[in-house]
């Protein structure tokens, strides 16, 4: 593959054939490809099979793309309830990977890969840097964490599928970060928006101008950020900043891309298949109208997903692309339907933080995430209302509930957070749904 590709900059990479197909094929290609998941989700998932069967939707009913209406949805809880396996299509001996991400509680929820998953996720994240135009030659610094998430992992395989040189750095240590890529001629970054706005003020107290690096692109996301925040991290780097878009339900990074017109995010249409519904009625709505994502995986085989509500909103773009990709594309992710947060590019359910504050001695059920951006970081801070017995009581117990709860906290969302322990009736009482977080981030 690589050796017939032409590298030069906006050479045309192989692997991005099937953002070009014409678009009767793709739809071809996108229906025989749902019959055959549709199939393999309902002869190997307990609970896709019953789903099917309550309402009474037969695989071989599929006769068009449109009929997938008629196939269930997917939930997040849905991947709690079956904890860990219960989704896999493919007995373990074919599964080459586990992932996870953040559950609703808890516990994680957990994603499976065979080969065949993992060659098409590292084409899709090859596709996704295509798109940014790195090639061949160019230097990528991968500071998305590597381990369980699906950041790390995947933008590696695909840096290497693409042929570039990839620097596995993982996150933090900003002034490591900044010393790599300054020595070692760092082309193009990949992380979340938040960190690559912290790693330009910290090279500003460093004295390095990331302006004359020869960094040119960044390659941001797993958490929403805007126009305004692009603009911002353009100025003040010289590069150009790229929206990518995924999630572990359905594979990972690179699930969307932008291209060279930064104007939405091309979906790899051939391997996951894009639905926006009504949130509230669960009813398709036409391209161009805002809703919630939903998708369907085409390829995946260790864990197939029919109908998945992503929670994330936004809208098909009718129009065709300037860059000739016949994929369609979305607008960028701007918000959620659900209450989920993303600090530091982990996601983090309030509920997550509740069980987490509860399952401690000396806590009251009155609590509130407080989010605050210092230095281009975010922070969180978890104010909770303890007992009157153990606030009346000596400063040492205080603190040491303090330090318990940070500990369990960590533990449970995979990242630190402040904890501020006040007084009964401190936090303010709401008349009807609790606002848990207060979010005093500013998008740009
Ligand atoms: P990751 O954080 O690695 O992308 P997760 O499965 O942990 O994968 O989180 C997926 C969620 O992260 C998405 O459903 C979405 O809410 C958010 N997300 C990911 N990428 C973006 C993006 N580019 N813009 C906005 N939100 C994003
Ligand atoms: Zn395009």
């Amino acid at each position: 593959m690589i050796e017939q590709w032409n590298d030069s900059p906006g050479g045309f990479h192989p692997a991005s054939a099937p953002d070009y197909l014409p678009v009767e094929q793709l739809r071809d290609l996108q229906l025989r490809r749902l019959q055959g998941v549709v199939r393999r989700a309902y002869d190997h998932v307990a609970l896709f099979r019953r789903r099917m069967d309550e309402r009474g939707a037969r695989p071989d009913g599929l006769k068009s793309l449109a009929d997938i209406t008629r196939m269930p949805f997917t939930v997040k809880t849905d991947l709690r309830d079956t904890y860990p396996f219960g989704l896999f299509a493919s007995p373990i001996q074919e599964v080459v990977r586990l992932h996870a991400s953040s559950g609703t509680t808890g516990k994680p929820i957990v994603v499976a890969y065979t080969q065949e998953d993992i060659n098409v996720w590292t084409s899709v994240m090859v596709r996704s840097f295509a798109a940014c135009g790195l090639h061949r030659g160019d230097i990528i610094q991968n500071a998305y964490g590597y381990g369980l998430f699906t950041g790390g992992l995947g933008a590696h395989y695909g840096a290497e599928g693409l042929g570039a040189t990839v620097i596995p750095i993982s996150g933090g240590n900003s002034d490591r970060q900044i010393m790599v890529m300054k020595d070692f001629g760092v082309t193009a970054i990949c992380c979340t928006p938040s960190y690559f706005l912290h790693l330009i003020e910290r090279a500003g107290e460093l004295g390095v101008d990331m302006k004359s690096l020869p960094l040119r692109a960044g390659v941001f996301g797993a958490e929403p950020w805007t126009d305004a925040m692009r603009r911002r991290i353009e100025a003040e780097s010289s590069i150009k900043a790229y929206d990518i878009y995924g999630l572990t339900e359905i594979i990972g990074p690179g699930v969307g891309i932008e291209c060279a017109e930064q104007s939405g995010l091309h979906l790899f249409e051939d391997h996951f298949y894009p639905e926006i519904i009504d949130p509230d009625t669960g009813a398709p709505v036409p391209d161009g109208t805002e809703g919630e994502l939903v998708f369907t995986t085409l390829s995946k085989k260790a864990m197939p997903m029919i109908r998945y509500r992503t929670r994330d909103i936004t809208a098909i773009i009718p129009e065709k692309c300037q860059c000739g990709r016949t994929i369609r594309r979305m607008r960028r992710i701007g918000r959620r339907s659900d209450d989920m947060f993303i600090i530091r590019g982990v996601n983090v359910f309030p509920s997550q933080v509740e069980a987490a504050l509860l399952a401690v001695e000396g806590t009251l059920p009155h609590y509130q995430i407080v989010l605050a951006r210092e230095k281009g970081l975010d922070q969180m801070e978890v104010q909770v209302e303890v007992t009157t017995e153990v606030f009346s009581d000596k400063v040492r117990s205080l603190e040491l509930l303090q330090g318990q709860l940070s500990h369990k906290l960590e533990t449970t969302l995979g990242i630190r957070a402040e904890v501020r322990l006040v007084e009964p009736h401190t936090i303010e009482r709401s008349q009807g749904k609790a606002k848990r977080v207060i979010d005093n981030r500013k998008m740009q």
